[in-house]
């Protein structure tokens, strides 16, 4: 499958990007290192507050798949793909996967919600650790890492290309059955709509990450204290163990909803429609209605690490699904 091909160069190559001989700064050279240029655009991090606590949205990529069907809804036809699109503006035969990285100080504490793909890896992709150093936050200041779940774009920004960890003071918060999957003998990829033949590279660069950061890791489960403030949230199926994050602070929340969704319109208009890189298509599904319903019932502000930059906004019940709805840029940084 072409797509799938295409999407591995662009994702699960990661491990691979990140072993390769690239030009590697250590993370102290690297924080000193000006923002990498957006495509034209002057700043890869956005201002936000959750209640007191200062937010940061970051720019880690943007790549754009082609073709998007049926790397995207491999359940629907061409046509149905097609037309969600076009209801939505959008062409069909391509879709850009942004990532973006949430950072929020507060307390002492400055946390990272996943890390980005590995650093270096080309000029629109693992730019978290210099958007971080640009916004005035220096990697080593990182005191927690919540990890959504072990793909690569989201676990690669743990290590450098030259295998240091970026953020050497950060305790790495992972849903134990997540990493007990990842790390477990042969982790189960054969419902996923993964080629056979990459199954084993995707596993491997999820072990690479974890390996780096073993001494960091701390395995908990949904609903375990962590820090005050933090609500995790069980939303397995994308991954075995991905999970979703809810931060507060008194009656403001902001819930980092990870890989619920690849984005902004296909699986909101269409809930019920995957993508190749479920672990567990079903649950995924399943999880992302649920996890939806709730998001839109109790009206909570949403981080969304695959939508459209600045990414952060809600989720409303639309016809018979959702839809994502951005908030308006603030200039304030309010
Ligand atoms: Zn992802």
């Amino acid at each position: 499958m072409t797509a799938l091909n295409r999407r591995e160069a662009l994702v699960v190559g990661g491990a691979a990007a990140a072993t390769a001989a690239l030009a590697s700064l250590a993370p102290a050279a690297r924080a000193a290192r000006p923002a990498a240029p957006v495509g034209g655009q002057p700043a890869g991090f956005y201002r936000f507050k959750i209640g007191s606590h200062e937010a940061l949205a970051l720019c880690d990529a943007w790549n754009t798949m082609s073709p998007a069907h049926p790397l995207f809804a491999p359940e629907a036809t061409p046509e149905q793909f097609a037309e969600v699109m076009g209801e939505h503006f959008l062409p069909a035969d391509r879709v850009t996967l942004y990532v973006n990285v949430l950072c929020v100080r507060m307390g002492g504490e400055v946390v990272l919600i996943d890390t980005g793909n590995a650093p270096g890896r080309g000029p629109t992709s693992g730019l978290t650790a210099a958007h971080l150093a640009a916004a005035g936050v220096p990697p080593d200041e990182v005191t927690a890492i919540f990890i959504s779940h072990a793909h690569p774009d989201h676990v690669g920004g743990l290590v450098s290309a030259d295998g240091g960890l970026v953020y050497p003071n950060a305790r790495c918060f992972i849903n134990r059955v997540e990493h007990e999957f990842w790390t477990g003998a042969s982790p189960d990829l054969s419902r996923s709509g993964v080629p056979e033949g990459r199954r084993a590279g995707m596993v491997a660069a999820a072990q690479a990450s974890l390996e780096a950061v073993r001494e960091k890791l701390e395995p908990v489960r949904g609903g375990d204290t962590t820090l005050p403030g933090v609500e995790l949230v069980e939303t397995f199926g994308h991954t075995p163990g991905h999970t979703s994050i809810i931060l507060s602070d008194g009656d403001q929340r902001l819930a980092a909803m990870g890989d619920l969704a690849h984005n902004h319109v296909v699986m909101f208009a269409r809930p019920d429609w995957t993508i190749a890189f479920d672990t567990d298509p079903r649950a995924a599904a399943q999880a992302r209605k649920t996890m939806f319903r709730r998001l839109a019932d109790e009206r909570l502000r949403v981080f969304g690490y695959h939508v459209p930059w600045p990414a952060v906004g809600h989720i409303a019940a639309h016809a018979e699904g959702f839809v994502w709805v951005p908030q308006p840029w603030d200039w304030s940084g309010g």
